[in-house]
């Protein structure tokens, strides 16, 4: 009857070329051996399930072996070898100081030290978690290290290399295992799926590789277990279930509620993640390591550092693209907050709720709360429903009602024309100037409403210079980008930063990156060309540029003040122009 194998033991590895993840210090090994520069003891560091106690194995294998291949791997053939195979050779002596610290331990294996090999040229002793051993132990075995037999050779390792004292660093070749990474994780699993007969889908190696952490052994056993759950078909969604591993789609769903600025989603995702059995304070680390690997994925420089295959990576530069890096990082520091909140806030719920609500808002700051959106928390916006673009040319100018009286100082003395009394009330047929309008121009496609659109602004008829209101222009740019839901970084970066009149007509669109200025660009003559038709007015321009966040409003001067209360109350700049004030 054959029996079952874990594949941890099956596939652990007998050659140093099947050494998974520690290529150079194999390749170091074996050029020790087959040079013959052996030292007397080794100290092999490193995380559980690396490969030390594996490589320890190969090691004293190859240095018996009697014919070493040409690559310089035991040949398993001898009968040294075999006898190493059978677990059955003298010539290896193992203890495991986790469990057998005592100094009776110590003193048999000294004993054993003392007895030459039968056959074979060395006896290798190797001691695994050596920094376990008592202090009785230690100092019995110190003197042991000092001054071993010629035919002795001592592999000691451990997982706290900061534990081993100087006198034995000293004595030993230290060796540094790296943990494991991902992708050589991956691709040995799959190794061992396809020699098991059993389907897999790569990114359900990647769970099982990450959950592993690092160490291959565990992944061994990880997969074992998915294999035996999944009927050997191990598929993403399989994997997940069994590891009890929140699907990262839930995270990628949160950046996108987040870059729409939609809080019910973000709130109804959060309800789905409780509803599977998801611990609170496990989903909002999760989701802040995400905005950290996101952070990652935003540069080349630092996508190499997520821990992940090429598939995910690109997919997560993808997402990565969609968000201003200031979204990112804020987000991380909320997270952050929570977390370290957590365990005190009374209702863990709520506290999480409400950092959803503060994440939601990160990308569509208000001139008062920009840069630092926390704290300053914005009405929860009704879903935008008006797609339906340009107000109507008649809507009338604010009411020149008095308005919530402004504090008196701020309007400065001397103002030249106010912005209405700019835009003439009659249109002159002006010949248009003479800039050539090519939706092409920047060679990309135009799209054909847009393009019929931005000529019928620049075509039909004499220079419009319709009087509208600042809502007006804000529903209508609003509107632009409803109208695109393909052009995710357009749409975000619409809605996020809002056009701010710097004078009559003439707009700054303050954005937080070189990203968001292109992209606006890109886009500018068709933005343009909608405004000036759906406001009736040809006059209207504006610049994208990159703003300083977090410039406080008292860092204003009396002009951006005065253009703030503006743009939040539309009703003041009647009153300005009653009184004849002038925004210079
Ligand atoms: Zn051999």
């Amino acid at each position: 009857m054959e029996h079952y194998i874990v594949s941890a033991r099956k596939y652990r590895p007998t050659t140093f070329a099947s050494v998974v993840g520690q290529k150079p210090l194999a390749a170091a090994l074996k050029h020790a051996i087959a040079t013959d520069k052996l030292a007397h003891a080794y100290l092999f560091c490193g995380s559980r399930g690396v490969g030390k106690t594996s490589c320890a194995r190969i090691f004293a294998k190859t240095i018996n072996c009697e014919h070493r291949t040409d690559q310089g791997e035991a040949c398993n053939e001898c009968e040294s070898c075999k006898a190493f195979n059978a677990g059955t050779s003298l010539n290896i002596i193992e203890l495991d100081a986790a469990s057998h610290n005592g100094i009776d331990d110590m003193k048999a294996l000294i004993e054993q030290v003392q007895m030459p090999p039968v056959d074979g040229r060395y006896r290798v002793f190797i001691i695994d978690e050596v920094h376990m051993l008592s202090s009785a132990a230690f100092n019995a075995f110190l003197k042991t290290l000092e001054e071993p037999p010629q035919y002795v050779i001592f592999i000691l390792a451990t997982t706290e290399k900061h534990k081993i004292i100087p006198t034995i660093l000293s004595r030993c070749q230290i060796y540094d295992f790296s943990r494991i990474t991902i992708s050589d994780m991956v691709s040995h699993l799959s190794m061992v799926a396809s020699q098991e007969g059993i389907q897999t889908e790569t990114p359900a190696l990647g769970v099982i590789a990450r959950k592993a952490d690092g160490a291959m052994r565990d992944a061994l056993s990880i997969f074992d277990q998915v294999a035996a759950a999944s009927m050997g078909n191990i598929t993403y969604q399989s994997a997940i279930d069994n590891l009890n591993i929140l699907d990262s789609a839930y995270y990628g769903r949160i950046v996108e509620a987040m870059l729409g600025g939609n809080v019910p989603a973000a709130l109804v995702i959060y309800k789905e993640v409780r509803d599977k059995g998801f611990d609170s304070q496990f989903f909002i680390n999760g989701l802040g390591l995400y905005m950290r690997d996101l952070m990652l994925a935003m540069h080349p420089a630092t996508i190499n550092l997520l821990e992940t295959d090429e598939e995910e990576k690109a997919q997560m530069e993808q997402t990565a693209r969609k968000c201003p890096p200031q979204m990112i990082y804020r987000a991380m520091d909320l997270c952050n907050d929570a977390d370290l909140n957590y365990r005190a806030a009374a209702n863990k719920q709520f506290l999480v709720e409400l950092t959803l609500v503060k994440l939601c808002q990160l990308c569509s700051p208000s001139p008062g709360n920009s840069g630092d959106g926390e704290g300053q928390l914005q009405p929860i916006a009704a879903p935008r429903a008006q797609s339906s673009p340009a107000p109507q040319p008649s809507a009338a100018p604010a009411p020149a009602s008095p308005a919530p009286a402004p504090a008196a100082p701020v309007v400065p003395p001397a103002m030249p024309q106010a912005p209405q009394a700019a835009r003439p009330a009659a249109a002159q047929p002006i010949k248009r100037p003479s800039i050539s309008l090519s939706i092409k121009g920047k060679g990309r496609a135009a799209q054909p409403p847009v393009a019929q659109e931005a000529q019928a602004a620049y075509n039909s008829g004499p220079k419009q210079a319709q009087p509208y209101t600042q809502e007006a222009l804000l529903s209508a740019w609003v509107a632009f980008a409803d109208a695109r839901p393909t052009e995710r970084i357009l749409v975000n970066t619409m809605l996020a930063c809002k056009p701010v009149e710097v004078e009559a007509d003439r707009y700054f669109v303050p954005v937080d990156d070189a990203i968001q200025v292109d992209k606006i660009n890109e886009f500018k003559l068709e933005i343009l060309a909608h405004l000036r038709q759906s406001l009736h007015n040809d006059n209207i321009d504006f610049d994208a540029r990159i703003a300083q966040r977090g410039a406080s409003p008292v860092t204003w001067t009396n002009r951006e003040v005065l253009q703030h209360m503006v743009a939040e109350h539309p009703s003041i700049e009647g009153v300005i122009n009653e009184f004849g004030f002038k925004m210079a």
